[in-house]
């Protein structure tokens, strides 16, 4: 373990992108409380933002503080840490879960103000694109303005929408888009939907320790086993804590996949045209890090994944002890290696 006294190294001969790091509009909390008190709430919402909005504890007031801040608070708390730059998106779950009407107009100010940010620190942000999937014609709109006009690097969806996965054909416009323009979609976590969450909510697992890597796997294999990147074969997905384990599963998924495809057992699962969800993994994904400060699964997903599609994340301000820097500054890793991880990496994939 990393001494807790201990401070980033300064110059380690690469630079510290975090990719992400997640912000929250003040109006956007304001919709969240008025969601938060209307009758029969999503539960998984509830439980999140009802804890993040709601909780005294230190941790959640933290978090809730430094979400909405864009400014000094996120510089000072970014140089404590050694991060000399952060991959910014809309935290879980967005847009996704409002309203159309009120979704659009939040993705649309989340992006001004993101943007704006952007601009007065070239050198410290760079945005993902809100978008509100539930009006697909309309996201693919906003993420254009955000890509072209504003300057944004990428697309950040927080998973499901309202129980919805982005498979569904009519999501189509928001994959065009971001494909067209180049960009990746990041596929953030949420809590699960309504019809998965109960067991998970009962014990109190619906959230990060648990239910978030769940259905947001899930999210990341349906796109690949109903063809879905097969439609869209230039897109890119990035997902995070250590790909949700998708990298440890990837021996069983390949060879039941196959098993499930050649058996014809399920409608949903037709052959692919790069057969394996390996490949899919290693060719359309990128994997981060974050809230996952363990070398040995940072080591594993690099051999099984590949080098090039491993990069850093810290999940500011959810999770972001300087502790974890420090630990993964001394992995034992090539030089060149560890560059691509908390650098290049990054550069390649959101193109900075
Ligand atoms: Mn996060």
């Amino acid at each position: 373990m990393a001494n807790p006294n201990s401070e980033p190294k300064r110059n380690p001969g690469y630079l510290r992108i975090a990719t992400e790091e997640a912000f929250a509009p003040p109006e956007m909390i304001r919709l969240y409380r008025e969601l938060l008190e209307s009758p029969d709430v999503d539960p998984g919402f509830r439980s999140l933002m009802g804890f993040y909005i709601g909780s005294q504890a230190e941790r959640p007031r933290f978090v809730f503080s430094r979400l909405q801040d864009l400014g000094e608070l996120r510089l000072a708390d970014m140089a404590a840490r050694g991060i000399d730059r952060q991959v910014i998106g809309i935290t879980a779950p967005g847009p996704s879960i409002l309203p159309k009407d009120k979704a659009l107009a939040l993705a649309a100010l989340a992006n001004d103000q993101l943007a704006e940010a952007c601009r007065k620190h070239p050198d410290k942000f760079t945005g993902m694109a809100a978008c509100a999937p539930q009006a697909p014609k309309e996201a693919a709109k906003e993420i254009e303005r955000a890509v072209t006009r504003l300057g944004m690097k990428a697309v950040i969806i927080n998973s499901h929408i309202q129980g919805e996965y982005l498979d569904n054909p009519k999501f189509a416009p928001v994959l065009e888009a971001a494909e067209a323009l180049g960009v990746p979609i990041y596929v953030h976590p949420n809590t699960p939907p309504r019809n998965m969450i109960g067991p998970m909510l009962e014990a109190g697992l619906d959230g990060a320790i648990f239910g978030f890597g769940v259905e947001t796997g899930l999210h990341a294999l349906r796109l690949i086993t109903s063809g879905t990147l097969d439609r869209f074969p230039k897109l890119q997905i990035i997902i995070g804590h250590m790909g949700e384990a998708l990298p440890f599963w990837l021996y069983r998924l390949d060879y039941m996949h196959q098993a499930g495809v050649r058996a014809a057992r399920y409608e949903f699962m037709k052959p692919l045209k790069k057969s394996t969800v390996s490949r899919y993994l290693r060719e359309n994904f990128y994997i981060t890090n974050s809230g996952v400060a363990w070398e040995p699964a940072i080591q594993f997903t690099q051999s099984v994944i590949g080098v090039d599609r491993v990069l850093y994340a810290m999940d500011y301000p959810y999770q972001c002890p300087v502790e974890e820097v420090v630990a993964l500054d001394a992995m034992d890793m090539p030089a060149e290696d560890k560059k691509k991880f908390f650098q290049t990496n990054a550069e390649k994939a959101f193109k900075l």
